[in-house]
């Protein structure tokens, strides 16, 4: 009874290990967010195995069904849409759920790859010693205290956040905003990556306001990740 965490491409599908895709073709089912995102993975690799949705409202008849495929000694992999799985996505209330009914029966191991607040830190130049990463901002209820937090912690550390296409500018918009009326004494950098491996992949580096030009004039479709890094001005 095993549950490998698979993680797989964030976009360019050769972005995948050997060992993911052993993994994936001896498990005896792959449990996934989106069965047509995941159909994709294993057609492009000739993956056959049976797949099984999981996400966010996943009913916990099925958290049950899957904790008694286990309990049967079943292999299961758990992939997501992109990257890995636990990080900012459905995959950790399920893994929380397995621990919780299963604890030390169970083995979980991580067959590690991409992730694309790594891959973003990784072309930053930022410092990366230490990086806090903060998911996605709230959509609504503490979204200003979220952004107030930004700008305090990046005069500390490189921090690093998730956006969906819909909120980006308004992000961005919220943090130029903050700088100019709390009158922070601060230089702020930011590092904005769209499309992360895949074909329309874009980078912005500015500050707040320069970004913001920048992506108002070219197009604002696709998935973000946000590095910022703030300095105090002498
Ligand atoms: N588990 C994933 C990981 O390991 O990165 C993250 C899942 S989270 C639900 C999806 C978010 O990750 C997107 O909204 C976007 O902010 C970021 N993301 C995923 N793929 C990306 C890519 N190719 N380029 C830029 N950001 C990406």
């Amino acid at each position: 009874m095993k549950l490998y965490i698979v993680a797989t491409p964030i976009g360019n599908l050769e972005d995948i290990s050997f060992r993911a895709i052993r993994i994936l073709n001896e498990v005896d089912l792959v449990l996934c967010e989106d069965t047509r995102v995941t159909k994709i993975l294993l057609e492009r690799y000739e993956i056959k195995k049976p797949i099984l949705s999981y996400h966010q409202h996943s009913k916990l008849q099925k958290i049950d069904y899957i904790i008694n495929l286990l309990k049967e000694g079943k292999n299961l992999a758990l992939v997501s849409d992109a990257g890995t799985p636990g990080i900012s996505d459905p995959g950790q209330r399920l893994i929380g759920k397995v621990l919780e009914e299963l604890g030390g029966e169970i083995k979980i191991e991580p067959i590690p790859g991409p992730n694309a607040a790594i891959a973003a830190l990784s072309i930053s130049g930022f410092d990366t010693d230490e990086f806090l990463f903060l998911g996605f901002p709230p959509h609504k209820k503490g979204r200003q205290t979220f952004f107030v937090n930004i700008l305090e912690e990046s005069q500390k550390r490189t921090v690093v956040f998730y956006e969906s296409t819909h909120r980006i500018i308004k992000a961005l918009e919220q943090l130029d905003s903050l700088l100019q009326t709390k009158n922070y004494k601060l230089k702020t950098d930011l590092m904005v990556c769209r499309e992360l491996t895949k074909k329309f992949e874009t980078i912005y580096r500015g500050t707040p306001s320069e970004v913001l030009e920048k992506l108002r004039g070219g197009i604002i479709k696709g998935e973000f990740v946000v590095i910022i890094k703030s300095n105090i001005k002498n």
